[in-house]
This record gives C-alpha cells, sequence and structure tokens, in this order.
C-alpha cells in the first residue's frame, strides 16, 4: 500500500496512523491543508474491508474538507479521520479513549468531530483525553449535532438554486424529492413543508418514511422510483455517488440540491447534468452548515461563547455562495462543480490557483 504515491494523496501535508494494541484502536488522521487554519473534519468509524480501504477513504474526505470549509469561508484546513472497525461491535470507551490519545500527538493541527460511525456521547469520551475535539458543547438546543445546521444550510442553497434556475424567490407548490429522511433528509423536508413545498420521499426505514408522511405530508414512493418522478428538484440525503450513468438519464428535476457527500459518481457526471440542463448545487458548498456549526462550537470552547444567531447568519452565505457558482458557471461556461473547485482552490491557496494555471481538481 502506498501513500505518497497514492491516487488520492494530493499534496497532503500528514498522514498519521496509529495503533493501541491494548483498545484494539487502528485508525488514520490525514490532514490535507492547513494553509487557513487547523485541520477540522470527522472521525468516521467504519468496518473497512482492509487497510488500504480506510486509506483511500480518509485521504479522499480530508481533501473534501479542504475544499468545504474554504468555500464556507473558514478559518479552517481540511482533515479526518478513519477508525477501522465496526462501531456496532468494537467501539468501546477505552478504544475512544486512546482515539484522544492520537489525537494529541498532532498537538492541534487537526481536529475531530462526530461522523458516520461515531455521536456526539464518542466525542465526549474522547474529550476526556483530548482538547482537540468539537461537536460536544453543552447547554444548545442541538447538543453539539451539526445536523440541524446542515439541514438549514442545505435549505438556504436550495432556495438559491430555485432562485437561478426558475427566477422565483418562494418555493410555494415546489414538488421536491427527498432520498433519505433521517437526521438532515427529515429537518430539510420540515423546513420545506412549512415554506409551501410539496414532498414526495424514500428511505431504506419504514419508520423514517412513516414519520415524514404523518409529520410533513410527504408521499411515500420506491427506493427506486424516486429517480423517475416528474418533480422540480431532487435533494439526495442518503449516500453518495447517486449521480451515475444510471439515474441522471431517468431524472426529470430541474435542479439537484441535497446534503449528501460525493453526490457524483464521478467529475464527468457534472457536465452530463449540464448537458441535461439540470442545475447541480455542488454538494461540498451547500452541506457546509454543520461544519460551519462545528467550528463556532470550537471557537466556543476556546473563548466560552457560542452565539447561535452568528452561526446562523454564518450558515446563510451559503445562499450567495451558492449565486456566486451560478453566476460563474453561466459566464464562463463551466460546470457548477467545476467552478466551485476553482473558487475554493482561490481561497485556500491552492498551487494551481496561484499560478493561475488551468488545471482542474480531480
Ligand atoms: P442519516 O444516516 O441520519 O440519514 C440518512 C438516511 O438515508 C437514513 O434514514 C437511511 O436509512 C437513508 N438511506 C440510506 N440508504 C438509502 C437508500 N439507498 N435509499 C433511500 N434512503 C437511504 O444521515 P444524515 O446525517 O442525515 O446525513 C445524510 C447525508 O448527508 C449523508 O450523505 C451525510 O454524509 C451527509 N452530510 C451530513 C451532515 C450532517 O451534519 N449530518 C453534514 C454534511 C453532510
Amino acid at each position: 500500500m502506498s501513500v505518497f504515491s497514492h491516487p488520492a494523496y494530493d499534496n497532503h501535508e500528514e498522514v498519521a496512523f496509529y495503533h493501541d494494541a491494548k483498545s484494539g484502536l487502528k485508525a488514520i488522521i490525514a490532514v490535507h491543508n492547513t494553509n487557513l487554519g487547523p485541520a477540522l473534519g470527522g472521525c468516521r468509524m467504519w468496518p473497512y474491508a482492509d487497510d488500504s480501504e480506510a486509506l483511500n477513504d480518509v485521504l479522499r474526505l480530508s481533501r473534501g474538507m479542504t475544499y468545504k470549509s474554504a468555500m464556507a469561508g473558514l478559518k479552517l484546513g481540511g482533515g479526518k479521520s478513519v477508525i477501522i472497525g465496526d462501531p456496532r461491535k468494537q467501539k468501546t470507551p477505552e478504544l475512544l479513549r486512546a482515539m484522544g490519545d492520537f489525537l494529541n500527538t498532532l498537538g492541534g493541527r487537526y481536529i475531530t468531530a462526530e461522523d458516520s460511525g461515531t455521536s456526539v456521547a464518542d466525542m465526549k469520551v474522547i474529550a476526556e483525553r483530548s482538547k482537540f475535539v468539537s461537536g460536544v458543547i453543552s447547554g444548545q438546543e442541538h447538543g453539539g449535532d451539526p445536523s440541524p445546521s446542515t439541514a438549514y444550510g442545505v435549505f438556504v442553497g436550495l432556495q438559491a438554486a430555485v432562485a437561478h434556475r426558475w427566477g422565483r424567490t418562494d418555493l410555494n407548490g415546489l414538488r421536491v424529492s427527498i432520498q433519505g429522511v433521517g437526521n438532515v433528509g427529515f429537518r430539510l423536508g420540515k423546513l420545506l413543508k412549512e415554506a409551501g413545498a410539496e414532498l414526495f420521499v424514500t428511505d431504506i426505514f419504514q419508520d423514517n418514511v412513516d414519520r415524514a408522511v404523518s409529520e410533513l405530508g410527504a408521499t411515500a414512493v420506491g427506493a427506486e422510483e424516486i429517480f423517475d418522478l416528474d418533480v422540480d428538484l431532487f435533494a439526495p440525503c442518503a449516500l453518495g455517488a447517486i449521480l451515475n450513468d444510471n439515474t441522471i438519464d431517468r431524472l426529470k428535476v430541474g435542479a439537484i440540491a441535497g446534503a449528501s457527500n460525493n453526490q457524483l459518481a464521478e467529475a464527468r457526471h457534472a457536465q452530463v447534468l449540464k448537458d441535461k440542463g439540470i442545475l447541480y448545487a455542488p454538494d461540498y458548498v451547500i452541506n457546509a452548515g454543520g461544519i460551519i456549526d462545528v467550528y463556532y462550537q470550537q471557537l466556543g470552547q476556546e473563548q466560552g461563547e457560542y452565539n447561535a444567531e452568528q452561526v446562523k447568519a454564518h450558515i446563510e452565505t451559503i445562499g450567495t455562495t451558492m449565486q456566486e457558482v451560478f453566476q460563474r458557471a453561466d459566464e464562463t461556461g463551466e460546470t457548477t462543480a467545476h467552478v466551485a473547485d476553482r473558487i475554493a482552490e482561490e481561497r485556500f491557496g491552492h498551487k494551481d490557483a496561484l499560478n493561475n494555471s488551468d488545471s482542474a481538481a480531480a
């Protein structure tokens, strides 16, 4: 398994591996870029098939965080960590505390938070050992969980997409399909419903579907049917890589705006969407509400104050950033995904942006 010549290496500043024999912890921390500040990104726990799958994941995810934070206007770099193991079977307090020891070895260059397979409660255990943990704020309504902020950011970005695509500022009667009504998707649905939108939802868990039907008046559709619906806008809020050769052809929507990370199966799918006349809200721009919230939680830990109004105002800048992306894409004829990468690179000082070269982000 190579590191420096890994296809996803992309000039990472640091990749650290850690093994704690006593607790069984095997983890990797990847710090992609710290030009704008310390690297902040979640800690994912997943039963990776092998080490190289874990390395590939952490490298891709940490690079994505550099772009996300730069685009969100945060003084943060990009990083991520992965714990190799099944969160339902192998997660113990000892293992989480050992993760805290691992964090300390980087001395604050990387700050962690919750992600798939880890929770606010887990972060609190890690925080027993390390101060380089965010998303654990107490005394706030959300208890540290970034999902409500992510949902609000997606809502704001979705409004910008609707304004650009259809020239309208209200969502009344807009038909929106949501794939995945979990932590983010359900909250997004609630905001959309309040704004007068008509919802169509799918989820692999029936109780999540039932909740959306009864509380949001949504129409339940099948897992595959969601791609064929005659609706205005599609909001992917479940998994990555769902915009692919099998799905894009079937979509009848005018815009895509949702929370999922890595929605495009491959970079070229941004062009396929554009050619079909579908406006795509780049995922890491629209789903940055969570990292914005976690940033302010971290700041609050250091300075003793977390101001919910300030967080909300910052999340609302996702709307103006989205407008900037859409406008520049119209002006240059490039895809929105490409334009977002270029703006992010200008902000964090990517070598290509500094050299004013034309090479695109992978
Ligand atoms: P979640 O696990 O709470 O919700 C995801 C939902 O999708 C679940 O209800 C799950 O059953 C459903 N699902 C999974 N596979 C599905 C499928 N094939 N078809 C239909 N439904 C399916 O996760 P979440 O926190 O709501 O996050 C949703 C997405 O947003 C993820 O891709 C996540 O990476 C991304 N995201 C989340 C946050 C956050 O703050 N939670 C921040 C940024 C990005």
